[in-house]
Protein backbone atom coordinates (compact mmCIF):
# COMPACT_ATOMS: atom_id res chain seq x y z
CA UNK A 1 0.00 0.00 0.00
CA UNK A 2 1.37 3.44 -1.19
CA UNK A 3 1.92 6.02 1.78
CA UNK A 4 -0.96 8.19 0.35
CA UNK A 5 -3.30 5.17 0.28
CA UNK A 6 -2.95 4.81 3.90
CA UNK A 7 -3.27 8.41 4.59
CA UNK A 8 -6.63 8.66 2.49
CA UNK A 9 -7.95 5.39 3.64
CA UNK A 10 -7.31 6.93 7.24
CA UNK A 11 -9.64 10.11 6.49
CA UNK A 12 -12.02 7.69 5.43
CA UNK A 13 -12.35 5.23 7.97
CA UNK A 14 -12.42 8.19 10.56
CA UNK A 15 -15.48 9.62 8.35
CA UNK A 16 -17.06 6.04 7.59
CA UNK A 17 -16.55 6.10 4.17
CA UNK A 18 -15.57 4.77 1.09
CA UNK A 19 -13.22 5.31 -1.83
CA UNK A 20 -16.65 6.66 -4.33
CA UNK A 21 -17.82 8.94 -1.16
CA UNK A 22 -14.26 10.41 -1.45
CA UNK A 23 -14.43 10.42 -4.74
CA UNK A 24 -17.74 12.07 -5.11
CA UNK A 25 -16.32 14.86 -2.32
CA UNK A 26 -13.88 16.04 -4.62
CA UNK A 27 -15.92 16.03 -7.65
CA UNK A 28 -13.71 13.28 -9.30
CA UNK A 29 -14.05 9.87 -11.03
CA UNK A 30 -13.68 7.06 -8.97
CA UNK A 31 -11.16 5.59 -11.58
CA UNK A 32 -8.96 8.86 -11.09
CA UNK A 33 -9.46 8.33 -7.29
CA UNK A 34 -8.23 4.97 -7.48
CA UNK A 35 -5.15 6.26 -9.84
CA UNK A 36 -4.23 8.82 -7.76
CA UNK A 37 -4.10 6.35 -4.44
CA UNK A 38 -1.70 4.06 -6.63
CA UNK A 39 0.55 6.70 -7.33
CA UNK A 40 -0.47 6.68 -10.72
CA UNK A 41 -1.65 10.32 -11.53
CA UNK A 42 -1.30 13.21 -9.33
CA UNK A 43 -3.00 15.01 -6.45
CA UNK A 44 -2.98 18.37 -7.75
CA UNK A 45 -3.12 21.43 -5.61
CA UNK A 46 -6.70 21.80 -6.12
CA UNK A 47 -7.45 18.64 -5.00
CA UNK A 48 -5.72 18.64 -1.75
CA UNK A 49 -7.50 21.63 -0.99
CA UNK A 50 -10.66 20.22 -1.72
CA UNK A 51 -9.27 17.22 -0.02
CA UNK A 52 -8.53 20.22 3.54
CA UNK A 53 -11.84 21.67 2.85
CA UNK A 54 -14.20 18.25 2.33
CA UNK A 55 -12.97 16.60 5.44
CA UNK A 56 -11.81 19.68 7.75
CA UNK A 57 -8.13 18.71 8.45
CA UNK A 58 -6.39 19.21 10.46
CA UNK A 59 -2.23 20.28 10.28
CA UNK A 60 -1.13 17.37 11.27
CA UNK A 61 -3.25 15.29 9.08
CA UNK A 62 -3.09 17.89 6.09
CA UNK A 63 0.90 17.59 6.52
CA UNK A 64 0.96 13.83 6.30
CA UNK A 65 -1.06 14.08 3.25
CA UNK A 66 0.97 16.64 1.79
CA UNK A 67 4.37 15.01 2.60
CA UNK A 68 2.69 11.46 1.08
CA UNK A 69 1.35 13.81 -2.15
CA UNK A 70 4.81 15.30 -2.91
CA UNK A 71 6.56 11.54 -1.91
CA UNK A 72 3.78 10.17 -5.16
CA UNK A 73 4.41 13.05 -7.44
CA UNK A 74 7.99 12.37 -7.17
CA UNK A 75 7.28 8.09 -8.34
CA UNK A 76 5.13 9.39 -10.82
CA UNK A 77 8.18 11.24 -12.29
CA UNK A 78 10.68 8.65 -11.90
CA UNK A 79 7.99 6.60 -13.65
CA UNK A 80 7.74 3.76 -11.00
CA UNK A 81 3.94 2.85 -10.83
CA UNK A 82 2.88 4.65 -14.31
CA UNK A 83 3.51 3.41 -17.82
CA UNK A 84 1.42 5.25 -20.11
CA UNK A 85 2.07 8.82 -18.67
CA UNK A 86 4.88 10.09 -18.18
CA UNK A 87 7.22 7.22 -18.82
CA UNK A 88 6.16 7.19 -22.40
CA UNK A 89 6.78 10.84 -22.39
CA UNK A 90 10.34 9.88 -21.03
CA UNK A 91 11.19 7.24 -23.55
CA UNK A 92 9.66 9.01 -26.04
CA UNK A 93 12.24 12.08 -25.84
CA UNK A 94 15.03 9.36 -26.01
CA UNK A 95 13.94 8.96 -29.89
CA UNK A 96 17.20 10.39 -31.94
CA UNK A 97 15.68 13.69 -33.92
CA UNK A 98 17.69 12.77 -37.30
CA UNK A 99 16.72 9.29 -36.78
CA UNK A 100 15.54 7.79 -39.93
CA UNK A 101 13.30 4.87 -41.82
CA UNK A 102 14.78 2.07 -41.52
CA UNK A 103 17.32 3.19 -38.87
CA UNK A 104 17.75 2.28 -35.51
CA UNK A 105 20.35 3.64 -32.65
CA UNK A 106 21.01 2.64 -29.16
CA UNK A 107 20.93 5.04 -26.41
CA UNK A 108 20.98 5.50 -22.18
CA UNK A 109 17.21 4.85 -20.90
CA UNK A 110 15.60 7.78 -19.47
CA UNK A 111 13.70 5.84 -16.61
CA UNK A 112 16.40 3.52 -15.02
CA UNK A 113 19.20 5.10 -16.40
CA UNK A 114 21.11 2.12 -17.30
CA UNK A 115 24.16 3.48 -20.12
CA UNK A 116 23.38 2.03 -23.92
CA UNK A 117 20.63 -0.08 -22.53
CA UNK A 118 17.71 1.26 -25.04
CA UNK A 119 17.26 0.28 -28.42
CA UNK A 120 15.21 2.48 -30.82
CA UNK A 121 14.42 1.43 -34.02
CA UNK A 122 12.39 3.33 -36.93
CA UNK A 123 10.48 0.89 -39.16
CA UNK A 124 11.35 1.40 -42.85
CA UNK A 125 7.53 0.63 -43.94
CA UNK A 126 5.51 2.85 -41.97
CA UNK A 127 7.99 5.19 -40.12
CA UNK A 128 6.80 4.16 -36.32
CA UNK A 129 9.11 3.73 -33.32
CA UNK A 130 9.63 0.64 -31.46
CA UNK A 131 11.41 1.29 -27.94
CA UNK A 132 12.94 -0.67 -25.81
CA UNK A 133 15.07 -0.80 -22.28
CA UNK A 134 16.79 -4.47 -22.01
CA UNK A 135 17.41 -3.19 -18.53
CA UNK A 136 14.35 -2.10 -16.99
CA UNK A 137 12.30 -3.96 -19.77
CA UNK A 138 9.89 -0.62 -20.52
CA UNK A 139 8.73 -0.61 -24.26
CA UNK A 140 6.87 2.19 -26.81
CA UNK A 141 5.54 1.71 -30.01
CA UNK A 142 4.84 5.11 -31.43
ZN1 LIG B 1 15.48 1.25 -18.65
Amino acid sequence: MTELQKVLTDIRIQHDEVMGDMAKKLGILHGLMSDIQLERKPLDDTLLHKLQVAYNLDDATMKRVTEARDNAIDNIRDGENDDTGFTALKLFNAIPENLKWGESAIVDCPICHASKSVTVARSEFNGHVWIHCKDCKRNLIQ
